[in-house]
């Protein structure tokens, strides 16, 4: 079996001496032979850490990038400048940035074509809504996100994140997962043919030290994306060591 991957989503939180400290733990935590580990702080951290991780087996990733390699936008950041920083994965599409950005899935696209131009590995997120769930409705919005957020030839990683899993505590049952994980491979396979067997799928949506060890086992789940969790080294370290 090929190494899990567990992604740690700081999302807008770490100060630098957080950030820090926060690094420091985990390498230092790091089982030997652990699942390969990535850390995603806020664009501010990322300088900071990327001396520190150097000599570490820890990678770094961001949480976005600009579809455009330069120009006119105030704000933003590329994927060429996150490369240039020795950031090596980049979070897109999450559903935060879906809802408070109103990033469409054609935006993810290109932000995914963008990252992969510029060396990064993109982690697309997709996920249902809690209506989509109950209407049974997830199946066909998760179809439609893939079609629409992965780019023909997507070489990257599909992050799988119910919306109503998100910071609720509440992760998605194993039944559930197993279930999702199973289209999603199919879908995939559907619309990428042979390159669609390949592609990891990660888990996430409260993701935490104590359902870790259920969750990463079932099939098709290639890792995790973490939240909440991988703010506190002890219970982020504990999830790598159930990979
Ligand atoms: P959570 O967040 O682990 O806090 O639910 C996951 C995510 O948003 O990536």
């Amino acid at each position: 079996m090929t190494r899990q991957i567990i992604v740690g989503n700081w999302k807008m939180n770490g100060l630098s001496r957080d950030s820090q400290e926060l690094v420091k733990a985990i390498t230092s935590g790091l089982p030997a032979n652990s699942a390969d580990v990535v850390v995603c702080p806020p664009f501010t951290q990322l300088g900071l850490l990327t001396d520190m991780l150097k000599p570490t087996p820890v990678k770094l990733g961001a949480q976005d990038c600009h579809q455009e390699v330069s120009g006119a936008h105030t704000g933003d950041i590329s994927a060429p400048m996150l490369a240039d920083l020795g950031v090596s994965y980049v979070v897109l599409g999450h559903s935060e940035r879906r809802q408070e950005h109103g990033e469409l899935d054609e935006t993810v696209r290109e932000k995914a074509m963008a990252a992969t131009k510029a060396g990064l590995t993109p982690i697309v997120c997709i996920g249902e809504t809690e209506d989509q769930r109950e209407t049974g409705e997830h199946f066909d919005a998760l179809g439609w996100q893939i079609k629409g957020s992965l780019p023909d030839g997507f070489n990257g990683i599909l992050a799988y994140e119910p919306i109503w899993a998100i910071g609720t505590g509440l992760a998605a049952t194993t039944d559930q997962i197993a279930e999702t994980m199973k289209f999603l491979r199919e879908e995939l396979v559907r619309q990428f043919g042979e390159a669609g067997k390949v592609i990891k799928i990660l888990y996430g949506g409260s993701v935490n030290a104590g359902n870790a060890a259920t969750i990463l086992p079932i099939p098709e789940v290639a890792g995790a994306l973490v939240g909440g969790a991988s703010l506190k080294a002890d219970a982020f370290l504990s999830i790598v060591s159930a990979a």
